[in-house]
């Protein structure tokens, strides 16, 4: 069916190469600690919980001054550092031990499916977020990615995953005095990234032509092992290429429109043809959003090498994709016209046998409004056999959205479902909770993690046990959060008793409540400070101490959001804001986990319906935390009145009044509600009725929203590969 590859030819699928990079880097290393080499080339160690401080143990200032990335430890450490790890026996027989279940899972046979090695699900998207040693990732997108292709690995699930290799990456974040965001970038060293560069038979590096700007640009192709799924990542950086073309892959979301496009071509056409050439066919290709939306229509160019008409050679394609849509919000579904696409694209949409008519009207909901600009999302939606929404409300928001796409058809029966969105719980859970999981719900429950009896057991758990994991995480955020608060005062030149009220003012035992996502204007962060005497007034309940912890990145080109931590930073002033406010610069992946593992109250605010799922909420609900959020995206399927607080999601007709009702629903909720359950305690200390919260909590969103039940779902609605 498809262009026959020799049926005997060996994979060159980059694997060796990645075994020959840590040969090398373990050859350099004092022969004990030669298994820190192997287990330092697969990301399977970081959500593994017996093994995340391996790295650490071996020098831990050097662990940070690395951004935890374990090739730069072991190539950076000093001798006498190293020398000391090889005198800790328990350090190496606890490496010894990581490799052994490495060892093992890479060994596990695959699921059993239409899905295998050589003809995988590929997954593509523009952003990974697999750990923070690896900046190619913005945000929630990336690390759901992220995500799945931990989970594959978790299944068994033979999967690859396609995306860019950003020279530099996304940008770090600087907020300065008055709280607006500022911008900057530091290179990537891809030598130094527990990553290598797929070689060709030859021994060179393989590489692939993709048609951009009128001409050939060549890409190569680095493998990052994440446990059982690999990673590729497409590089524009060849001497093949002029310096413009090498910036392709520059920048994630670079600002300039052209070469953004052009990354998403590349991403679409290049990781067909990667593929292709290190011999895998894929059995289904997910796009996660729309950037690489040219895949199916490179699928189907090979279809039509192999022989087919247009038609058979789009159906074909089609049955081999599928289509997943993250975003209502107009910048996500971003167009492009005429002259644009034809600049980048230039002859390519003749390879795929179209006029550039027709094919500028794949992109469109009106394919004959020449005015109409050309979005990646009707193609995508056009080109699939199966698309959807990431929550069921945006399923619905998406129906009705793409509606005229199908002009014929009433809006419920438009052809997009929904897949809720889940998280990596091994990734997400702190460890002690892990470990208090662990004690309590069997052998073997993660598992099982998207089974409801598998949590029914959190019923049984002491309180007193689960308030002392909350107590011991919160903790740990709590000294996180209090250092660089300080970091970043000092850093923004701010008064020195500001930056001793950080000092003073975070503690440890205060209720602890979160708010960090990217900072869009519809997510609403103003709510918190639109009634300045609102918070003021939460914070001087000194008795019941309350403190905030705040984060996110606001798109470099949208003024709005860069501006919108002003609100807050205007509070300094204050002495209870100045001590209980923390806005903390540069939000991660390292700085999510601790809050989400660490506070006690999530707080999401966006405006409906415009947030798509939102994963954080699950990922603080998986620690303990309790969400206090709008009934939108996934909390609208995950707020059950038992287990959190839901805010009104109704579909503003004056968002002024909406924002003014909402801020004030969301302060008399926090005073009246909250903080008293939090603070209402027991002769032992323990705050039940907040424990009993937290446990149906718990109960009821640790099954729905785990990457397991999300990526099943994938395989058996979406991918049907059983
Ligand atoms: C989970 C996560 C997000 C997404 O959070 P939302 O709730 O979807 O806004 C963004 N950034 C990081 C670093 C995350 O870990």
């Amino acid at each position: 069916m498809h262009q026959a590859l020799p049926a005997a030819s060996p994979l060159l699928d980059g694997r060796a190469d990645v075994v020959a990079a840590a040969g090398a880097l373990a050859e350099r290393l004092p022969a004990r600690l030669a298994p820190f080499a192997r287990i330092a080339y697969n990301y399977c160690w970081s959500w593994d919980p017996d093994a995340e401080d391996l790295f650490q143990a071996i020098d831990p200032q050097r662990w940070e001054l690395c951004n935890g990335n374990p090739i730069r430890l072991l190539t950076e450490t000093s001798s006498k550092a190293l020398q000391r790890a090889v005198g800790d026996d328990l350090l190496i027989g606890r490496a010894e031990a990581m490799l052994g279940r490495l060892t093992a899972e890479l060994a596990r046979p695959p699921m059993a499916s239409r899905a295998s090695e050589r003809h995988p699900v590929a997954f593509l998207c523009a952003e990974f977020g697999i750990h923070r040693s690896l900046p190619i990732y913005a945000g929630g997108l990336g690390v759901l990615a992220g995500d799945i292709l931990k989970e594959a690995s978790d299944l068994a699930l033979p999967m690859v995953g396609v995306g860019l290799l950003y020279r530099e990456g996304y940008f770090l974040q600087r907020t300065d005095a008055s709280g607006y965001q500022h911008e900057y970038w530091r290179p990537v060293d891809p030598e130094r990234l527990p990553a290598a560069l797929v070689l060709g038979p030859d021994g060179v590096p393989l590489t692939v032509p993709v048609p951009l700007r009128g001409r050939e640009v060549v890409v190569q192709v680095w493998r990052v092992e994440v446990g059982r799924t690999p990673l590729y990542l497409l590089d524009a950086e060849r001497p093949e290429n002029g310096r413009v073309d090498r910036w392709i892959t520059g920048r994630l979301y670079v600002a300039d429109r052209a070469i953004r496009l052009a990354q998403y071509a590349l991403l679409g056409i290049g990781s067909v043809r990667a593929l292709r050439a290190m011999g895998i066919d894929p059995c289904i290709i997910h796009l996660n959003e729309g950037h690489g939306g040219l895949a199916p229509l490179e699928l189907a160019r090979t279809e039509m090498l192999a022989g087919h008409d247009r038609s058979t050679a789009f159906a074909l394609a089609r049955e081999r994709t599928v289509f997943t849509t993250h975003t209502p919000v107009a910048a996500g579904n971003e167009g492009y016209d005429v002259s644009e696409v034809q600049s980048v694209l230039g002859e390519y949409p003749s390879q795929v046998g179209l006029d550039d008519a027709g094919f500028l009207q794949l992109g469109r909901t009106q394919p004959d409004n020449p005015h109409e600009p050309f979005v990646m999302t009707p193609l995508g939606i056009k080109m699939s056999r199966f698309a959807n929404g990431v929550s069921r409300r945006h399923g619905e928001v998406a129906r009705q959205m793409w509606r005229p796409l199908f002009p014929e058809r009433p809006a419920d029966t438009v052809p997009i479902s929904h897949v809720t969105n889940g998280v990596h719980l091994p990734t997400w859970m702190g460890t002690p909770m892990r470990r208090l999981l662990d004690r309590y719900l069997g052998e073997g429950w993660v598992g099982r993690a998207s089974d409801l009896t598998t949590w029914k057991a959190v019923e049984g758990i002491p309180d007193e046990e689960l308030w002392e994991v909350r107590n011991t995480q919160r903790a740990a955020l709590v000294e996180m959060a209090r250092d660089r608060t300080i970091a970043n005062r000092l850093d923004r030149s701010d008064p020195r008793e500001y930056v001793e009220a950080a000092e003073r003012g975070l503690t440890e035992h205060a209720l602890t409540i979160g708010f960090a996502r990217r900072l869009a204007t519809y997510k609403r962060l103003y709510l918190l400070y639109t009634d300045p005497e609102r918070i003021r007034d939460v914070l001087d309940g000194s008795t019941l101490p309350v403190q905030f912890l705040v984060a996110g990145k606001a798109h470099p080109s949208d003024e709005e959001g860069k501006r919108s931590p002003q609100g807050l930073f205007a509070l300094k002033n204050d002495p209870r804001s100045a001590e209980r406010i923390s806005f903390l610069d540069n939000y991660d992946l390292a700085i999510a986990l601790q809050m989400v593992g660490g506070c006690d109250l999530w707080i999401n605010l966006p405006r409906p319906p415009l947030e798509a799922s939102g994963t954080s909420g699950m990922k603080a609900a998986m620690n303990g935390g309790l969400n206090l959020s709008t009934l939108d995206g996934w909390w609208a399927e995950g707020f059950d009145i038992t287990n959190g607080w839901g805010l009104p999601g109704d579909v503003a007709f004056d968002t002024h009044v909406q924002d003014q009702r909402d801020a004030a629903i969301f302060f008399d909720v926090l005073q009246n509600e909250v903080v008293p359950l939090f603070y209402d305690r027991g002769a032992d200390g323990v705050p039940h009725g907040w424990i009993a919260m937290v446990k149906r909590s718990l109960m009821s969103i640790g099954p729905r929203f785990s990457a397991k039940r999300m990526l099943l779902d994938y395989v058996h609605e979406a991918y049907e590969l059983l």
